[in-house]
């Protein structure tokens, strides 16, 4: 493809390795694929070396060799850029120090970015890197939602604060959003629900966000696929005290066996639905639980804006759980939320609108892409600055 610039960007879990080659400029996707069971006992992928070695050949089998197709960028996503990151961020030696600095606020998310960005900074030596953070469009969250009602010498020494998560999707959908309505961002007060294994909510002004349901790290607020959200952080103590469950215990019991498959068994909402059909009392009361924390943080946030244009549903369950949309906006005419219940049961694909025409509010579906803001995020870092500018 003569002249095509691309950008591969790369998402690292613990676990796994998501990549996708794309044109930031037409938003097409060359080629993409997931990577999984890294460093599984069972699985032939040792470690992110090996992934991303894999990911390379997967793209050869595709016919793209990722040294001659274009390629202007390498996008990493890092899920916490801690107080200082908060544009995306060309990788250099002192950066990838720094970063690694970080796994300290998020040692469960940033180490597997922060490795695989290594292992890339070798293979793709000739072209520039770039991490676009998780936390960004947080950033300048307004401090009465950032702060946490705590002693504010140890905050500030440790640097507690509400940093917000899914940053990039909640600002491309938004911005999305916008755009389907045909307004200004900027006259618009949205609500966005991010709805997929992770959770969020965010309550956004002008394109500016008021308040968002992550904190710290990404376990707070809503309830998840293994994550709890909130819970009285007493819980922790009482567990270390009584339960002789140590500090990397709890933890994980928090973000790996909570939210839905610590009350179901199961994290995935399509099992979940035949369960609840089939009257498994777990599930039901699983589902039970996520929908009446969704339906506090929208009251919540209905609150926080004072008046609100448009509320957005994405990612998995957001995009596809018709009954999810449904019951977590059931009976909210009075608060100007009337949804069309022929529109959102309607099995379509894509950006639409699921309020009846006389909703005060508007009520949209959109699919998220994480990757194609993050390659646009990419292309304008690079471009800004020319080969060698550092
Ligand atoms: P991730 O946070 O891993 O990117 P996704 O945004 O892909 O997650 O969302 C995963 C969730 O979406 C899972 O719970 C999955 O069951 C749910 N999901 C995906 N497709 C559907 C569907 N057709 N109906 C209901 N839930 C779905």
């Amino acid at each position: 493809m003569a002249g095509s610039r691309l950008v591969l960007v790369l998402n690292s879990g613990s676990s796994s390795l998501k990549f996708q080659l794309i044109d930031p400029v037409s938003g097409i996707s060359r080629a993409a694929g997931n990577i999984e069971r890294i460093g599984e006992a069972s699985s032939s992928v040792p470690d992110h070396d090996t992934a991303l070695r894999r990911a390379f050949d997967m793209l050869s089998e595709d016919g793209i060799d990722v040294r001659t197709c274009g390629l202007v960028a390498v996008g990493h996503r890092v899920v916490h850029g801690g107080k200082d990151f908060h544009r995306p961020t060309l990788l250099d030696d002192a950066v990838v120090a720094r970063l690694e600095e970080l796994s300290v606020l998020a040692p469960l998310h940033n180490p597997p970015a922060v490795l695989c960005i290594k292992v890339a900074r070798t293979m793709l030596a000739d072209v520039p890197h770039v991490a676009v953070f998780d936390t960004a469009f947080f950033h300048d969250l307004p401090a009465a939602a950032a702060t946490y009602a705590i002693d504010r010498d140890l905050a500030e020494t440790w640097q507690i604060r509400r940093y917000g998560f899914h940053g990039t999707s909640h600002r491309y959908v938004s911005e999305r959003a916008a755009a389907v309505l045909g307004r200004p961002l900027e006259t618009l007060n949205q609500i966005v629900l991010h709805l997929g294994n992770g959770a969020s909510a965010s309550a956004i002004a002008a394109g500016r966000p008021v308040d968002t349901s992550m904190g710290l790290t990404p376990l707070e607020g809503l309830v998840m696929g293994t994550r709890s959200g909130d819970v009285d952080p007493s819980i922790m103590w009482y567990l270390w005290r009584t339960a002789n469950m140590g500090v990397d215990e709890i933890e994980s019991m928090l973000n790996h066996r909570s939210g839905m498959l610590g009350l179901a068994g199961e994290r995935d909402f399509r099992r979940l639905r035949q369960m609840i059909e089939q009257g498994d009392p777990a599930a039901r009361l699983a589902y039970d639980v996520f929908v009446h924390r969704l339906r506090k943080y929208i009251g919540a946030y209905l609150a926080v804006l004072g008046h609100t244009d448009v509320l957005t549903f994405t990612a998995g369950i957001g995009e596809h759980d018709s009954a999810v949309r449904r019951d977590a906006l059931a009976g909210m005419a009075e608060l100007g939320i009337e949804l069309d219940a022929g529109r959102n049961a309607a099995p379509a694909g894509g950006a639409r609108q699921i309020s009846s025409d006389n909703s005060p509010i508007a009520v949209l579906v959109i699919p998220t892409n994480e990757e194609l803001a993050i390659a646009r995020d990419c292309l304008q870092e690079t471009e800004a600055r020319p080969a060698g500018s550092d």
